[in-house]
């Protein structure tokens, strides 16, 4: 049985977690395992802040990779970084002082900057390992072979060609070696860092679970598994024993912040099975993601992204001229803009963005405006209400209900959204109701006293 383990920042904090991620592997050494890692915990945003704030002197720069360097010692506890890790703190450390000199950074250098954390990461997790007695090795994404090419927001692997490296990997489980591979980034044709996107760890490890033919992938946690809820709207929410591919899917793209949606795209016709696990309790049954679940026409979850706003944009001169959506949202997908949802009328496209995104958009629509858009009203504080279940919608009347118990609630939604799929429904609420919204489906669908 060959699985792949993905741990993730959220859980490498400190000593102690370090120590029970040994004691998760050691427990499952019968089958043959692959480790895929993210950066400790706070080192990605880190490095962000610190590329971000302008790397002007040379005193921060010691001191930064001072800091980093003793952030992943405190967690080894004694046992020595060796010459590799000395190595990865160095080649940070120059490109981080190079950045300083020249006050320059290209986007190359700042993506391989910020894979540093996966590197420190992994190297650090292998020591741990071969120091409770299991051998182990780490494997950056260059050397286990992960291909990749640069997208538009994040880049995307490249499968054919990283399923032809995997010699490197297969080779080190044949010898009982458990390879630790970094996650988040992968090589493109060039040699230079792609990076997959924040929380991209979750994309590598199902790229390694898909090339590999693993028959799980198991995605360690900090918290039971997907809930029957967002639980900061609804504290009853209820812990899922099994979801589908779909239903995991569409979590994800709600904010459920569980498992990376595109996760799922990776093993989507493989015989993976994808299974959330509880750091904090290992033997606990957790979530497994299926293919096709068993209890299909119900409800699952409803889940709830925060943080985006409502754009309208209107305009009489699109009435019957084609190609004007195409250049909507062309021209904010060429600023790296992405919209979640879209609902259009004759004269008027609604859509959602991250509330971040709003001035690039808004500056974008500018551009527009005397041309294909005559008005722009932004609506800033809004949240994503996602109901999602295999096939629910497919049951009579769903709609009706669940708009029905939002208007008793006293909730006036500022766009509803069915798309093609029998998976999901949508709405779009101030924030300050999402609360109020969410409690009311979730009671009026069965799934459990919200109150
Ligand atoms: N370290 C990266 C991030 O913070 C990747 C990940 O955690 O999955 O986004
Ligand atoms: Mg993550």
């Amino acid at each position: 049985m060959r699985a792949v383990m993905k741990f993730g920042g959220g859980i490498l904090t400190d000593a102690g977690s370090l120590e029970r991620l040994a004691a998760i592997v050691q427990s499952r050494a019968k089958r043959s395992n692959v480790l895929v890692v993210s950066a400790v915990n706070g080192v990605t945003d880190r490095l962000i802040a610190f590329l971000d704030g302008g790397v002007d002197d040379e005193g921060s720069v010691e001191r930064f990779i001072d800091e980093t360097a003793s952030r992943h010692e405190i967690m080894l506890a004694g046992i020595t970084a060796d010459a590799a890790f000395a190595d990865s703190i160095r080649k940070l450390g120059r490109l981080l002082y190079g950045i300083c000199y020249t006050q320059e950074v290209s986007e190359r250098i700042r993506n391989l900057a910020l894979s540093f954390g996966e590197r420190l990461a992994a190297i650090m997790v292998a020591r741990k390992l071969a120091a409770s007695g299991i051998k182990a090795r780490e494997l950056f994404a260059e050397q286990a072979g992960i291909v990749a090419a640069a997208g538009l927001a994040s880049g995307a692997c490249r499968f054919a060609e990283t399923r032809q490296n995997i010699g490197t990997i297969t080779g080190l489980l044949n010898q009982g070696i458990v390879p630790v591979i970094t996650g988040f980034y992968g090589i493109d044709a060039n040699g230079d860092v792609v990076l997959f996107g924040r929380g991209g760890t979750d994309y590598s490890a199902g790229i390694m679970a898909k090339v590999l033919d693993a028959d799980l992938l198991e995605v360690w946690k900090d918290v039971p598994g997907f809930l029957s809820a967002d639980p900061k709207l609804i504290p009853q929410a209820r812990k899922l024993d099994e979801i589908s591919f779909s239903e995991a899917e569409e979590l994800g793209y709600f904010g459920a912040k569980i498992l990376h949606p595109r996760t799922i795209d990776c093993i989507r016709g493989t015989k993976v099975t994808a299974h959330i696990c509880n750091f904090f309790d290992p033997d606990a049954r957790g979530t497994r993601i299926v293919a096709k679940r068993q209890r299909r026409n119900r409800v699952s979850s409803v889940s709830c992204k925060d943080g985006i706003c409502v754009i309208s944009v209107a305009s009489g001169a699109m009435v019957g001229v084609p190609g004007v959506l195409g250049r909507l949202f062309g021209t904010l997908a060429e600023s790296g803009i992405v919209v979640d949802a879209v609902s259009t009328s004759q004269v008027a496209i609604a859509f959602t963005i991250d509330r971040h995104d709003l001035p690039n958009a808004l500056q974008v629509l500018g551009q527009l405006q005397g041309s294909i858009i005559e008005s722009v009203q932004v609506f800033e504080n809004a949240a994503l209400i996602g109901i999602v279940g295999e096939e629910f919608m497919a049951n009579d009347g769903m709609a009706a209900r669940i708009l029905s118990s939002v208007a008793q609630a006293g909730v006036r939604p500022l766009m509803i959204l069915d798309p093609a799929s029998n998976n999901s429904i949508s709405l779009v609420t101030k924030s300050a109701d999402a609360q109020k919204a969410a409690r009311a489906i979730y009671s009026s669908l069965g799934l459990g006293d919200a109150a």
